[in-house]
């Protein structure tokens, strides 16, 4: 299986190229690889990856033609409106969005408290309506590497928070590009997530040298290591890195205080800004789920991810994670995440919207509800066995275990069965 999907470039005007799916265009930043028309590439957030032969393509591409088609379908079919009785405010709220008008904060909190069933099968049916309208059935796949598990933060909710008595591990970086290699070779991942708690053990320099060693894999590297210096993401990017995955946490100041102490919601507000100006695509979002957080603070959290700009939104529930202050606070309902995925493909019509490891933990479909209801990205864990289970921010992750190879057939089955395919979602 391959995370991506050969296409065609058959326009390129400066540093976009249009590339072609079977027909579906898509336009990507060219910059990594020199390319012209009629060339045949990979790409992946919206950048292209990789170039490959056109024999090698056009092989690839035969087996993709009517598999292609047949998702198409399927994926049409699911995202389809059926009429469902419903009230007459909430039916002035989805035509409004069918209109590509902007909801107020009061229609969105509507939205956020609607309960009964027959009002969220219709939000969520018009928000995977909506997904497949701008999107069509595209769907990202990013595989991630959690490389160590040291934090020298801690966050209330954490845990590998740095008082949290837990076995550490660090992963060097051969361990590393070993795995990234396995990834992009064997498995066939085009996107790769470098994760790790803020663990200044790798410097600015070993960063440099394990971006620059991963990048010559041709894969698009996405960085989520918290908190570094402007002048160290510019140098990543300089390295190859071209994404960075930070979230904001809350857009309550108060509850970002309390929650993470001797951080700075100013100072990550103001270095997710930087990223964007300095070019890296951008994932960015919130835990919904925090203790004293109300529905007026998860609106502002929506509105905070699209104002920020966000290239992919990353958001969820806030897992109680034993032996860290917040253990016995209850988890948040799995429908409040649904209706937050609906109500951020509301506000951002064109979003990629993740669905988290952390969502997943909340019930065995909640992969699949996720992308039936405005979701279109995903991510599959590359960490090895034995690290995997010593990173353990919450517990009950549902790929703990999990060989990886067993992982991304479910993944993939789930996939086709939704009529999703990896197509780039494009810029
Ligand atoms: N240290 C980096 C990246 C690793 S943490 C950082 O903080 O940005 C990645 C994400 O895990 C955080 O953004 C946080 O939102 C999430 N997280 C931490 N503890 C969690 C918990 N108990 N439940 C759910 N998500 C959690
Ligand atoms: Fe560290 Fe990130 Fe966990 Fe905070 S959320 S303690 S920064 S790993």
């Amino acid at each position: 299986m391959c995370y991506a999907i050969p296409g065609k470039i058959i326009e390129l005007k400066g540093k976009i190229a249009v590339i072609d799916y079977f027909g579906e265009k898509r336009n990507v930043l060219s910059e990594f690889v020199t390319v012209q028309k009629g060339d045949y590439v990979y790409a992946q957030g919206g950048i292209i990856v990789d170039k490959i032969p056109e024999n090698e393509a056009i092989e690839i591409l035969k087996l993709w033609k009517e598999k292609f088609f047949e998702l198409k379908k399927i994926d049409k079919k699911l995202a389809q409106l059926n009429k469902i009785p419903s009230a007459r405010n909430i039916l002035e709220i989805l035509q409004k969005v069918n209109l590509k008008k902007e909801l107020s904060k009061k229609e969105l909190l509507y939205l956020l408290k609607l309960r009964d069933k027959a009002s969220l099968k219709l939000l969520f049916q018009t928000a995977n309506n909506i997904r497949q309208r701008e999107h069509d059935n595209a769907c990202c796949v990013h595989g991630i590497i959690e490389f160590s598990n040291y934090c020298k933060n801690n966050c209330l909710y954490c845990g590998i928070r740095k008082d949290r008595k837990i076995e550490r591990y660090r992963m060097n970086m051969d361990e590393i590009i070993e795995v990234a290699k396995y990834a992009v070779n064997k498995l066939g991942f085009k996107a790769l997530v470098l994760q790790s708690g803020e663990d200044y053990w790798y410097d600015e320099n070993k960063l440099y040298k394990i971006v620059k060693e991963i990048r010559k894999l041709n894969v698009l590297i996405f960085l989520s290591i918290g908190i570094r210096s402007k002048e160290t993401y510019q140098k990543l990017y300089e390295a190859g890195a071209r994404a960075v995955l930070l979230r904001f946490e809350t857009s309550n100041r108060r509850l970002f205080k309390k929650l993470r102490p001797k951080t700075s919601f100013d100072e990550r507000l103001e270095l997710i800004k930087f990223l964007k100006e300095v070019g890296y695509i951008v994932a960015t979002g919130f835990l919904t789920g925090l203790p004293g957080e109300t529905d007026k603070d998860i609106i502002n959290n929506i509105l905070l991810t699209k104002s920020l700009n966000a290239d992919m939104y990353s958001f969820g529930p806030l897992i109680p994670a034993k032996r860290t202050p917040l253990e016995n606070l209850k988890p948040v309902h799995e429908e409040v995440v649904l209706k937050t995925i609906s109500i951020s493909r509301f506000v951002d019509r064109n979003s990629k919207i993740l669905v988290t490891f952390a969502f997943e933990t909340l019930g065995k479909d909640a992969k699949k509800k996720g992308l039936l209801t405005g979701a279109n990205s995903l991510m599959i864990n590359v960490t090895p066995l034995r690290y995997r289970k010593l990173y353990e921010l919450y517990p009950g992750r549902p790929d703990r275990d999990k060989e990886v190879e067993k992982n991304i057939k479910e993944t993939v089955d789930l996939l086709y069965s939704l009529g999703r395919a990896p197509t780039d979602l494009g810029v």
